[in-house]
């Protein structure tokens, strides 16, 4: 799907890492967060400790990986990767944790996703650099405590509502990603352009931006399209407006970002259910799509663009709707 927000396969990965900004000042928008890890990492490096540990909290695509790197970049120290679903017994983190070197940056992405068992090896991880690890099981187990190399985590979750608070509470610090603005965009789409070696207008990087959702991914997503268009039907190799409209329509995607399945869904809540309400199952049956898909991919944009209303009656569609669609209401 060309406007997830997650990673659609391992080479869109792989190009991501190729377009990541290595430092804070290349990093685009998110200005109270930037400024609130320049001083957390200044301040650790003055002292010569290690920084706090930080969670990055945000939907996909914003920047939370990025901003790891970034960390350890900053500090200089390495960084380990790991991620919640890697981790499903406390043996695991146990083996992570007593494999890091002094100063290292742990970075566990999804870090809700992880064991509950091993949620608990980690306070007393991040509280003191320590672990208990049990021996034996019934009344001869035994547990027998090891010492850590003291490390920083940083965990980036997209449900920070999801970690039990004794978890949230050893973060020293909690940076709240929020969804970027034209502006922004366009300068992520600016940047990436120059990456990528493709020549882009002021007018077309606000043609890609507008389209990007407030997600970086997304944008680099689109960019990428509109590269490919370029070099497939353009005439000299340069880009055009009417390239970078033609592209996007390619993938269906319209001028604010919706691309079929928003649209399709919009269309069946005005025509079908004269605007609503209608229960989001019903909704979902009669586009075809099942209700789970149309709960976290679909609504959570709509609503968030004021699309798309929810009562306890069911969803409904907004005035703004209708004129985005051209009907009356
Ligand atoms: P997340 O981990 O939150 O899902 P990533 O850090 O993997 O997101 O970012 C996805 C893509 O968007 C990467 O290619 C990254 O370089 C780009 N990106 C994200 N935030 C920014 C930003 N602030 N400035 C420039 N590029 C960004």
């Amino acid at each position: 799907d060309i406007v997830s927000p997650e990673p659609q396969d391992d080479i869109e990965l792989a190009v991501e890492g190729a377009l990541r900004p290595q430092s804070l000042d290349e990093f685009v928008g998110q200005h109270k967060v930037r400024g609130q890890l320049q001083l957390l990492l200044q301040a650790a490096k003055l002292q010569d400790r290690t920084p706090d540990h930080i969670l990055l909290a945000g939907p996909p695509g914003l920047g939370k990986t990025t901003l790891a790197m970034i960390v350890a970049h900053e500090s200089g120290r390495p960084l380990r990767m790991s991620s919640g679903p890697a981790i499903q017994h406390a043996g695991d983190l146990a083996a992570l944790l007593s494999s890091l070197t002094p100063g290292e940056v742990l970075f566990i992405d999804e870090i809700h996703r992880m064991a509950r068992s091993a949620e608990e090896m980690l306070y007393l991880a991040m509280e003191d650099f320590r672990i208990d690890i049990m021996v034996g099981k019934g009344a001869g187990a035994t547990s027998i405590p090891l010492e850590l190399a003291p490390f920083t985590l940083v965990g980036a979750t997209t449900r920070s509502g999801l970690l039990p608070n004794p978890l949230r509470d050893r973060f020293g610090f909690t940076a709240h990603l929020e969804y970027y603005d034209a502006g922004e965009l366009e300068h992520v789409v600016d940047r990436s352009a120059s990456v990528l070696g493709v020549d882009l207008d002021a007018k077309q990087r606000g043609e890609i931006a507008r389209r990007s959702r407030g997600t970086p991914r997304i944008a680099n997503r689109l960019l990428r399209r509109v590269r490919d268009w370029t070099l497939v039907n353009g005439s000299d190799g340069s880009v055009s407006i009417e390239g970078v409209r033609a592209a996007l329509e390619l993938y269906d995607v319209d001028a604010i970002g919706l691309d079929r399945l928003d649209r399709a869904v919009l269309k069946a809540l005005v025509h079908r259910f004269q605007g609503g309400p209608v229960g989001l199952s019903t909704l979902a049956v009669t586009v075809g799509e099942e209700a789970d898909t149309v709960e976290s991919v679909v609504e959570p944009y709509l609503v968030r663009i004021g699309f798309m209303g929810r009562t306890p009656r069911g969803r409904i569609a907004t005035p703004d709707a209708y004129a985005h669609l051209g009907i009356a209401p």
